[in-house]
């Protein structure tokens, strides 16, 4: 068994890579032990919108912070996230308004850049958008997407360099655990020993601590992504959300626009086993999101279907992370369940994994908000929303 190395991080998402970086640019001897390849589960198939619109305090403050290293990625980390800044609108129906304006303002105060827009502001920076329905609209002009398998393969390749290792193709069978603390983990290529063990396996993670009797509440639920060609006259557009339609649209390249559900039912599309689902898109999804599609830009009348796929969310009851000690088993941690709005805010998860793994737990800290221990003490995560991606 090796036992020089101090964190065994399994999972090659965005998350287990971000921390595997974080850890290793920090002087620890890291091995990040992923089944398949980097980015080889939902990061590789996520919409990776980046956007700041939280209605919460301390999600908002690491979609931002998660934003600055996107932004300046080859600095902070090294190498091409390809981040396209193409601005963000959510629109709002009348009833959503006062909700909007209190997010915005709770955004501003924490220093992101976004405004409260009227429909008619909104359709001039939008110029195909139809604002039939819309009352207002958060503005942010710093988001945009990024390519997430793109990502998390530079933040890999980054912990490579600073000397982490990377066991790609090598399955985590289970946790070892010795008087109370994690040893190691047991794979089907051999035992490996560490000090520290991170689960950051997304909607697989469950799998991996029940082998210790942990339960995680995360469920694996199916989140379809239909795409479409635009037509020629159709340039750009922005990502956009909607309350009123009920979907997120972003661009792609080719001339492509990706489309997903923004409903908090996406939570009842449960799959009993995360390695055998229908990774397909629907007929009756990419008929409806293109009526819907073609409501919010009428141009869309005139594009076609350019098929989708499905992956999965690995969603809390709350809808937000699981971050933190698990307990019962010293250097036992957990990074997951990001509930479908996962990819934007990995750059901060592994930045406060690394920091509570290497410092401890500290009173005060905002990673304190994400414990395994709420759903025990009854006390989630409260946002303004109804629980969904949006936050
Ligand atoms: C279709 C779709 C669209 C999305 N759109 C957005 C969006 O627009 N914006 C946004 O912010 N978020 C979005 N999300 C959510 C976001 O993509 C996820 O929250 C995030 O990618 C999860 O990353 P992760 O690292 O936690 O886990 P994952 O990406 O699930 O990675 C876990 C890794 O663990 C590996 N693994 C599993 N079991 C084992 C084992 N036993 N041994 C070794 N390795 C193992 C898997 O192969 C996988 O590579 C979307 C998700 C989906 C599915």
């Amino acid at each position: 068994m090796t036992t020089s190395t101090d964190v065994i991080v399994v999972g090659g998402g965005i998350n287990g890579a971000s921390i595997a970086f974080n850890l290793a640019k920090r002087g620890l001897k890291v091995a990040l032990i992923e089944k398949d390849f980097i980015a080889a589960g939902p990061t590789g198939r996520s919409s990776a919108i980046i956007r700041q619109h939280y209605s919460n305090e301390v999600t908002a403050r690491m979609a931002l912070r998660s934003l600055r290293i996107f932004q300046n990625f080859d600095d902070v980390v090294g190498g091409d996230p390809d981040f396209h800044q193409t601005g963000f609108l959510l629109a709002a129906r009348p009833e959503d308004v006062e909700q909007l304006k209190a997010n915005v303002a709770l955004q501003q105060s924490v220093g992101i850049n976004t405004r409260l827009v009227s429909p008619e502001e909104a359709k001039e920076l939008e110029p195909h958008l139809s604002i039939e329905g819309i009352a207002a609209a958060a503005y942010e002009p710093e988001s945009g997407y990024a390519d997430p398998a793109a990502t998390a393969t530079a933040y890999a390749r980054r912990a490579r360099d600073l000397g982490a290792t990377l066991r790609l193709g090598t399955r985590v069978l289970s946790l070892q655990v010795e008087k109370g603390r994690v040893t190691g983990v047991v794979t089907d290529k051999g035992t490996f020993g560490a000090g520290a063990v991170v689960v950051a396996a997304g909607p697989w993670s469950p799998l991996i601590t029940e082998t210790i009797g942990i339960r995680l509440p995360i469920k694996a639920s199916r989140h379809q992504v239909a795409v479409y060609r635009r037509p020629a006259e159709f340039e750009r557009h922005m990502v956009y959300a909607g309350f009123a339609d009920e979907i997120y649209i972003r661009p792609e390249t080719g001339h492509l626009m990706l489309v997903g559900s923004i409903e908090p039912e996406e939570a009842e599309n449960e799959v009993p086993n995360p390695d055998n689902f229908n990774e397909r898109v629907d007929f009756d999804v990419v008929a409806e999101f293109s009526e819907r599609v073609a409501r919010r830009y009428p141009v869309m009348e005139r594009g076609t279907s350019a098929g989708g796929w499905a992956s999965l969310y690995d969603i809390t009851p709350d809808w937000h992370h699981i971050l933190g000690a698990l307990p019962g088993v010293e250097g036992l941690y957990c990074a997951a369940g990001g509930s479908g709005h996962g990819f934007k805010l990995g750059p901060a998860v592994g930045e406060m994994m690394a920091d509570l793994i290497i410092n401890g737990e500290k009173p005060d800290a905002d990673i304190n908000m994400f414990n395994f221990r709420r759903f025990v003490e009854g006390e989630s995560v409260s946002g303004k929303y109804e629980y969904s991606i949006v936050g």
